[in-house]
């Protein structure tokens, strides 16, 4: 039976990745090595970790007014890293559209002035505030924004105007749809969802805001100039999980990049969608403007419907589809790794439950 893997993360990763990855395991490049036991002082490794930094500047088209950093500590790390290392007036607007939003805000708010300038959770976060009607703030160090709602199944197709930097967190959409770094002042995500296993978090900071002065007690390994000021090798990095995600960049290169990657996963949404949107049984929620192209959360009426048709999926290889505990029903996740068959699969079985359970 063919598995397809609808984890929200960690994640499906490309199958050529994974041969390469065993391929490479018991002697890295006639290293006689592993890539977990090499030094990461080492000439082997240092190919590995600049090429990747390379491949990812190459493939979001980053300019040298930005670094690239891999850090440690998942994005739930850049929750603090952000406002202890970007507050010089102390004040910073925060978009509320999920979970890791609110957790961005409230670690936020611990170190800043840091104020909700608008949410969506009076509708349950369906949806993505109307941007132009939100009053910001004078005189920001930044406005925060979580670029696509991993739980909730939401994304920007548009950016605050705001005269401060935007910071956002791009952990389940990088990579899988094209984004203009230049409308940032920095851009983090975890590894997990769109890019390798976990371990490794990418932080791409606009330089002007690697200059700003860190909070006085910041830890060295919070602040990003101890990153970008070593090329990311201040310490030992998650070397396996950069030479995979290494291994990745390669493969999206290959593919034909990032606009290629989008252009596909507007295709796979797209098939997704419009089958919810003509089922009696299956409904998604959110705000057709708003619908993320990674997350598609989905529901039945009937919570024992949800899950029959959880067990039944389970048992026909169609794993982790189990919507997150704080919204239940189902989600499918359908990152860049998942193949078009898999979705084409999964909504014929759909179709098919749907029949049997009219
Ligand atoms: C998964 C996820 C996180 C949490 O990432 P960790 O690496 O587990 O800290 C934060 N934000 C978004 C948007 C996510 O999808």
């Amino acid at each position: 039976m063919t598995i397809y893997n609808f984890s929200a993360g960690p994640s499906v990763l490309p199958e050529e990745v994974k041969k390469q990855v065993q391929r490479d395991f018991l002697d890295y490049n006639g290293s006689g090595m592993s890539v977990t036991e090499m030094s990461h002082r080492s000439k082997a490794y240092d190919d590995i970790h600049n090429e990747a930094m390379s491949l990812l500047r190459e493939l979001m088209n980053i300019g040298s007014d930005y670094e690239v950093m891999f850090i440690q500590g998942g994005a739930s790390q850049q929750f603090a890293m952000v406002p202890l290392n970007f507050s010089e007036k102390k004040r910073a607007d925060y978009i509320l559209t999920g979970n890791w939003s609110n957790k961005a805000f409230e670690e936020a708010s611990r170190y800043t002035d840091a104020v909700a300038a608008a949410s969506s959770k009076d509708q349950k976060y369906t949806y993505i505030p109307d941007l132009d009607k939100i009053t910001f703030r004078d005189n920001l160090d930044y406005v925060h924004i979580t670029q696509n709602n991993t739980i909730f199944g939401t994304r920007y197709t548009s950016l605050p105007k705001v005269d401060c930097p935007i910071v956002a967190d791009a952990s389940s959409n990088i990579l899988s749809e094209v984004i203009d770094v230049n409308k940032y002042g920095a851009i983090y995500a975890g590894a997990q969802k769109n890019i390798g296993p976990a371990g490794v978090t990418i932080a791409i900071v606009r330089k002007d805001m690697l200059a700003r002065t860190p909070l006085e007690f910041c830890p060295t390994m919070l602040k990003y100039s101890t990153f970008a000021d070593n090329n990311s090798l201040y310490n030992t990095p998650p070397c396996f999980a950069i030479y995979m995600a290494m291994l990745t960049f390669r493969w999206v290169k290959k593919l034909g990049g990032v606009s290629e990657m989008q252009k596909n996963n507007e295709y796979k949404a797209g098939l997704l969608y419009d089958y919810l949107d003509s089922s009696d049984m299956f409904k998604n929620p959110v705000a057709k403007k708003d619908r993320s192209l990674m997350n598609v959360p989905f529901v039945t009426d009937s919570e024992e419907l949800n899950k029959k048709f959880l067990s039944e999926a389970t048992a026909n290889g169609f794993i982790s589809l189990k919507g997150h505990k704080i919204l239940g029903g189902m989600r499918a996740s359908i990152y860049n790794a998942m193949p078009v068959e898999g979705v084409k699969a999964l909504i014929e079985f759909m179709k098919k439950f749907e029949l049997e359970n009219k």
